[in-house]
């Protein structure tokens, strides 16, 4: 079985100038578990240019999709983000990551804690019945500079809560918290300071976090990760490693240019 799968594009939707999202359609032995991510790339004449993707489908869902950024001058993305329905589009079949449900203690509260495109493996995660089995409430937070990027919101809001299989799960457990830096906004801040100041768990009328009852999933930008888990580091929460579930786990959504 050949380690990159070639599928066809089979929707685009651009957000705004920065961000879109497409969906591919899925060879039926594919398996992934929700909230991992795989390998995604365009042939090229020496070698194909792949970098690592989060899924934004759940894995019973019958086409993938992804959520990407449009960086200027990006190897992949400058080309990525000119797809069109029917282009095809390389797919590994290694999928991988920590941002998975086995790896955390069991608890009450999962917060999903997100910058930017790091909302990715949560609208895997926030699709699957057993993450509504494991928390009693699931809160996804989105911080984002421009509310042009707060992506599937609309979703979020009103479309996965009639879903078929889960909208009774989303209706009573999810609680979606988007958050807007540079434009007035319904919530307003990094997610950093509002978890901090506590403005964020008065704002959902939830209790400050415990180590009894409270976990973390983390995806977004690499300073953003580090400050967020400085500040549950000093309140005890640790993180999962090499297999042994933990309080909370992370992704680094990309790599900074800097390093
Ligand atoms: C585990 C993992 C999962 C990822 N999942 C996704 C995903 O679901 N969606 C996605 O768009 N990207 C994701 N990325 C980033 C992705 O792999 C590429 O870096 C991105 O698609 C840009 O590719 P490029 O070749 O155009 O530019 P690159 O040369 O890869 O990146 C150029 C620079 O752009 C910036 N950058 C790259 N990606 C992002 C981003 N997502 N948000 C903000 N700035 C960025 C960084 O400063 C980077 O150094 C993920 C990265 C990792 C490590």
């Amino acid at each position: 079985m050949p380690a990159l799968m070639t599928e066809q594009v089979t929707s685009v939707h651009h957000w705004n100038d920065t961000l879109f999202s497409f969906r591919t359609t899925r060879d039926q032995s594919f398996r992934f578990t929700n909230g991992h991510f795989t390998m995604i790339g365009l042939p090229s004449e020496s070698r194909p240019i792949m970098r690592a993707y989060s899924f934004a489908s759940a894995n019973y869902e019958t086409e993938l999709e992804f959520y990407s950024i449009k960086v200027p001058d990006g190897p992949l993305t400058s080309k990525l983000q000119l797809l069109k329905v029917g282009d095809e589009i390389l797919v590994s079949r290694k999928s991988t990551g920590t941002l998975v449900a086995d790896n955390m203690m069991p608890g009450r509260t999962l917060y999903m804690i997100s910058t930017g495109t790091g909302i990715a493996p949560f609208l895997s995660l926030i699709k699957d019945p057993d993450i509504y089995d494991r928390f009693e409430k699931v809160v996804l937070t989105h911080g984002v500079r421009h509310i042009s990027e707060l992506a599937y919101a609309d979703y979020i809001e009103n479309v996965l809560p009639e879903n078929e299989l889960i909208g009774d799960m989303v209706k009573h457990q999810l609680i979606y918290y988007p958050t807007v830096t540079r434009e007035a906004y319904r919530n307003n801040g990094r997610i950093t300071d509002l978890f901090r100041t506590g403005k964020l768990f008065t704002d959902l009328s939830l209790p400050f976090p415990s180590l009894s009852d409270d976990r973390f999933m983390v995806c977004g930008s690499p300073s953003m990760l580090k400050e967020f888990c400085g500040i549950i580091d000093r309140k005890g929460f640790w993180e999962s490693r090499s297999g042994r579930a933990g309080h909370y786990v992370i992704e680094r959504a990309f790599i900074e240019a800097s390093k």
